[in-house]
């Protein structure tokens, strides 16, 4: 495991302010887009070019969005190790960093938990989203490239063919990157960093949609809205897009009766 402070790859984007180069860390969520960086020089990389923490982190990450670990279930070093083939430290470092994206609970002299949300996890979540979230889509439709219309409208198009076939993890995989995509359109450093704190939650909470057809239609709207720039559509737009979304999670809460 390199140290905390070594960058393990950078990936320069460009922003409005001139093109910013980001280091990723094995310790941060971001590291889940190395697949972009040039990995050479990395050390401990697997044959998938993968560093075994991060792919055993994405692994368990997905596992707990795709709501294959259900809130509650606990997450044993050595079962998940002899899952997966490889050592326990992978594990305990993937449950570390689950633990700092704030899906999974450390208990002292205890296995750790997929983290139970509330009723008010969910309101408190749903209110700074909505903030957030429309600012980005605003940013988006002011300041996006051909280029970046494109990488958002081809995340749309993976989702509604997904929908269309009952693929359901595919789809929700896909309106996810809808919304990173819309994030990367905006072009504004802090509202990335913002996001990036609770990125995981936000897809674990939000992103269980049911009706899955609908979901991509809505952000079929939402890729004209930000195409068109059409700012004071996406205003009322993304809070009603949001709340959708946050009812489901309220129902699913309800319907499974997490302990509080
Ligand atoms: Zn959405």
């Amino acid at each position: 495991m390199p140290a905390a402070s070594a960058p393990l790859c950078q990936v320069s984007r460009p922003t409005r302010h001139g093109t910013v180069t980001y280091a990723f860390r094995w310790d941060t969520k971001l590291v889940g887009r190395i697949g972009e960086c040039d990995n050479s020089g990395m050390v401990g990389v697997g044959t998938t070019g993968e560093l075994e923490s991060v792919r055993v982190t994405r692994i368990l990450r997905d596992d707990i969005v795709l709501g294959r670990r259900a809130p509650g279930s606990r997450l044993i070093e050595r079962d998940i190790a002899a899952e997966l083939n490889v050592s326990r430290l992978p594990v305990r470092e993937a449950i570390r960093t689950l633990v700092g994206e704030g899906v999974v609970v450390a208990r002292p002299r205890s296995w750790a938990v997929v983290r139970e949300f509330t009723h008010d996890d969910i309101r408190d979540f749903g209110e700074v989203r909505e903030a957030i979230e429309t600012l980005i889509f605003v940013f988006a439709a002011e300041r996006h490239t051909d280029e970046g219309i494109a990488r958002l409208r081809a995340a749309y198009e993976r989702e509604f063919a997904a929908a269309s076939a009952d693929e359901v993890e595919a789809a929700r995989i896909a309106a996810g990157e809808f919304h990173e995509i819309a994030a990367e359109l905006a072009g504004n450093e802090m509202l990335g960093e913002l996001i990036a704190v609770f990125v995981t939650r936000l897809r674990w909470l939000f992103g269980q949609h049911d009706d899955l057809l609908g979901m991509a239609e809505e952000h079929r709207l939402i890729l004209d809205a930000v195409a068109a720039r059409d700012t004071d559509t996406l205003r009322w737009m993304i809070p009603r897009h949001l709340a959708s979304g946050q009812e489901a999670a309220e129902r699913r809460l309800s319907d499974q009766a997490y302990s509080i």
